[in-house]
């Protein structure tokens, strides 16, 4: 066979390259080594220290500057670019490590995750599969869900970016199951079945997404209503599955919320598998926010019912603190599970023994073939802190909720706009109308860097939204957090209506 010359003509006159030269490690190993702990100093002192720097502020023109620059073709002193990394990156980050950022539902990472980023990127692990112990740990994850759950020990489980994928997977191996393998092959348009999904208007919008995405429509989701406390209603639930079966539809899955994403309600999982078990659909949680809850007794009973679904989203990189990213998928039937995704290249087949070994690799149950290692770094956080720890910063958290409420209610300036289920409270002024108020007084305290609370809107109305899921947050957190909106309503000279 003739090999393929490269582009740039081999130079007789050239010294040859040493094999040396060519290697990305560094020069001077020692030099690196206190380069590094330095940097791991600075950045385990930006965490320890956070309460002493504004919530969020923005990143200044110099430091926009300092990343629109033109490709470096030529590298230049580590000890520049860790010092870009302290002057321009530590202090302009999301905030979301902060005590009293609140906005969205964004976990907070701890310092074992920090520990446990150097050991993955230490190793490069790739973990689409093969036989190393990057992917042992993601299958001790996966039984450790298993019982958490109450799935059988036989259970399937993946790490996946976050719920959006989990619940987009979910969605894939509920339509394979329902109409056929053979669907991989022809497309669901060759189906003679017209499929039809149930989840409720207060799910998370990448549940519409995953319907979009996966060939059905989301003309093919309906969107139950929700009952006053925000959870599907049941009795809209059997109705419109019995309208579509009148009108020829084949109802194939129901996707129920364990915590909302605008107000944390959890939908009566309980009820849903029921109906779910009698029409023989597929029963998916998405727990991107609330499943994390399984791990503390006393919040278990919340959850009561998803022990009996079919599939199950979650997020360790919310309510379990694991560093994004770290969502991850539970399958009851792994069977099921590989079916969907299974894919039998060439370059892909395992072996009974040998680096290859193992018969069902993560690349088998999911589209991602070549991936990280996120079950190193929830491994990792479980085992430092154990279940326990973090079920109780949960509970914390909800406690918190319950405690702004309580301000909220005894106030004069604010009023509660959805009920306390887990640990996101919906709130705003007092009054008719007030929802542009309510998302200035946002906009204006993050601005200040006193507080990141986000705003969502609720009823055709913008709210107010502390989702508190920080395990940093304190009591003086929340009434600082309360203090400064109302400071902000002083600010604007804003009078209450109520
Ligand atoms: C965050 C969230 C999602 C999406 O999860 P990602 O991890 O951000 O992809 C889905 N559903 C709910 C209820 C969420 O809160």
């Amino acid at each position: 066979m003739s090999i393929e010359p490269l582009g740039v003509r081999d130079d007789p006159q050239q010294p040859k390259p040493s094999d040396e030269q060519h290697s990305l490690d560094p020069s001077d190993w020692d030099e690196f080594r206190a380069l590094a702990h330095s940097l791991l100093d600075g950045v385990l002192t930006h965490v320890r220290t956070i309460r002493d720097r504004p919530v969020w502020q923005a990143a200044p023109p110099v430091t926009r500057e300092h990343f629109a620059s033109s490709l470096p073709s030529k590298g230049r002193e580590l000890g520049g670019v860790l010092d870009d990394v302290k002057t321009h990156v530590l202090p302009f980050a999301t905030g979301n490590l902060h005590p009293r950022f609140m906005g969205w539902v964004n976990g907070a990472g701890t310092p074992v995750g920090i520990l446990a980023e150097i050991v993955s990127a230490g190793l490069n692990m790739n973990c689409g599969g093969r036989n190393h112990i990057g992917v042992e740990i993601e299958r001790q994850i996966t039984r450790w869900m298993a019982e958490v759950f109450s799935y059988p020990e036989t259970a399937s489980g993946l790490f996946v970016t976050g719920s959006s994928m989990a619940n987009f997977l979910a969605t894939i191996i509920a339509k394979t199951h329902a109409i056929g393998c053979e669907t991989r092959r022809l497309g669901v348009w060759n189906s003679e079945h017209r499929l039809v999904g149930y989840t409720s208007i207060e799910a998370h919008g990448c549940v519409a997404q995953a319907f979009e995405l996966s060939g059905l429509g989301s003309n093919a989701l309906r969107r139950v209503p929700v009952d006053a406390s925000g959870r599907m209603d049941i009795a809209a639930l059997r109705t419109s599955i019995r309208e579509d079966m009148a009108a020829g539809a084949l109802p194939f899955m129901i996707i129920a919320s364990a915590g909302t994403v605008n107000t944390g309600a959890v939908d009566s999982l309980a009820e849903i598998a029921e109906i779910a078990a009698r029409e023989n659909l597929w029963f998916h949680v998405d727990g991107a926010i609330g499943a994390i809850a399984a791990l503390s007794p006393r919040l278990r009973p919340l959850l009561s019912g998803i022990e009996a679904s079919d599939s199950i989203a979650l997020d360790f990189h919310k309510w379990g603190h694991v560093p994004y990213d770290a969502g991850f998928l539970l399958v009851r039937d792994r069977g099921i599970h590989k079916s969907a995704f299974v894919n039998s290249a060439a370059y892909l087949q395992s072996a009974e023994r040998g680096l290859a070994a193992g018969d069902t690799w993560p690349c088998d149950l999911g589209l991602d073939l070549s991936r990280g290692c996120r079950a190193l770094k929830t491994w990792m956080t479980l085992e430092a802190l154990g279940a326990s720890q973090l079920a109780e910063a949960a509970e914390f958290n909800c406690h918190l909720a319950r405690y702004l409420a309580g301000k909220i209610e005894r106030g004069t300036l604010f009023e509660l706009k959805a009920p306390v289920t887990l640990s996101i409270v919906c709130f705003g002024m007092r009054g008719e109308d007030m929802g542009k108020v309510n998302r200035d007084l946002v906009i204006g305290v993050q601005v200040a860097g006193s507080a990141v609370p986000s705003w969502t809107t609720l009823n055709g109305e913008i709210v107010i939204r502390c989702a508190i899921i920080n395990h940093r947050t304190t009591r003086a957190d929340i009434d600082a957090v309360y203090d400064a909106l109302s400071a902000e309503v002083v600010l604007r000279g804003i009078t209450c209506r109520g």
